[in-house]
């Protein structure tokens, strides 16, 4: 058992989405290159993290599902990204990892908006400030660099282009507050399953068409221009995606038929984001996109947004 002390710190951290994800061939290591432009959008997760007295080897680890979100796959034991962060940052500060961490969720689960990575960061900037540990953004995102490729992206927000594993990452400019629509399916999609069927389609004769250049949809973004951005968004897991889960045809298409600009899968999948012109087109696709039955629920968001950020509890001394 373990019993909390002291106030929490508690941390609103962001999903996700990828406004181009170009995805280069299969490294020797595994991994692939890739080119990337993230964008924080309004659906966040709440991470709190409480000092905890050990007694006993129970990893402190609780989770909760926000309306509609199903958390049964999240894992509340030291396999969980929030554990494994807090643990990182516990070695790096040659300390114990003696806190209970709270994850409410409301970013889907498995569904390509990196939520797991989300708790990763939210959890290491809680516990750094319930610790009291001056490292500075740049050394929370070293860590956090190494405990997952999309957790250095959750603390930064906003829009970055993202190269290597996506955890090199420079801010890009976007003047405008893009409107969206999110649409959940009922079910989740592997990240590894989703870049392993990439690869076994990309060595078929009539492999996928790669997505273009990334320079375009950083101009799109300084120029604030929905419409130039919808044409551009581009990603290259979604031709695995839709192959392992066909369905997402029918929802890629409703949401475009729904009077959305255009519709990209969200990172792996399966969750797909509609971009639309403004707040009030977004709530009409939402209704529309809700009625068609191409998905389990509908969700409108927008962004850029920050990134993990403190918004209760600085930990006490
Ligand atoms: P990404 O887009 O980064 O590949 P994702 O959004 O598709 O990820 P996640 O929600 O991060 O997927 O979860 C993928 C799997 O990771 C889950 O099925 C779950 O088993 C595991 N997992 C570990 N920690 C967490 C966490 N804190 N929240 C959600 N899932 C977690």
């Amino acid at each position: 058992m373990l019993s909390a002390v002291g106030p929490p710190v508690t941390v609103r951290v962001p999903a996700k989405i990828n406004l181009h994800l170009a995805v280069g061939d299969l490294r020797d290591d595994g991994y692939h290159d890739l080119v990337t432009v993230f964008q924080a959008l309004s659906i966040a997760d709440e991470v709190s993290v409480t000092r905890a007295v050990r007694d006993a080897i129970e990893p402190g680890v609780t989770v909760s599902g926000a309306d509609g979100v199903d958390v049964s796959e999240v894992p509340d034991d030291t396999t969980n990204l929030a554990w494994r962060a807090v643990e990182a940052l516990a070695r790096r500060a040659d300390r114990q990892p003696d806190v209970r961490i709270g994850l409410h969720k409301a970013i889907p689960v498995a569904g390509g908006m990196a939520g797991g990575s989300a708790d990763a960061a939210g959890a290491l900037l809680a516990a750094a400030s319930l610790w009291r540990l001056d490292m500075g953004r740049e050394g929370l995102m070293e860590i956090a660099a190494e405990v997952g490729s999309d957790v250095a992206f959750a603390l930064h927000g906003g829009t970055a282009l993202g190269t290597g594993r996506g955890e090199r990452l420079v801010p890009v400019l976007s003047r405008h507050t893009f409107h969206w629509v999110v649409a959940v399916a009922d079910h989740g999609l592997s990240t590894p399953t989703v870049f392993g069927e990439l690869d076994r389609l990309r060595a078929r004769p009539e492999a996928p068409r790669r997505v273009g250049d990334v320079e375009p949809v950083l101009e799109a973004l300084a120029s604030g221009e929905a419409r130039s951005l919808a044409l551009l968004l581009g990603n290259d897991l979604q031709a695995a995606a839709v192959s392992l889960d066909p369905g997402l045809r029918r929802t890629l298409r409703g949401g475009v038929d729904a009077g959305a600009l255009a519709g990209v899968v969200s990172g792996s999948g399966p969750t797909c984001v509609f971009l639309c012109d403004g707040h009030d087109a977004a709530v009409r696709v939402a209704a529309e996109l809700a009625g068609a039955g191409v998905c389990r629920t509908v969700r409108v968001a927008h962004g850029p947004v920050p990134g993990a950020r403190v918004v209760d509890g600085d930990g006490g001394s």
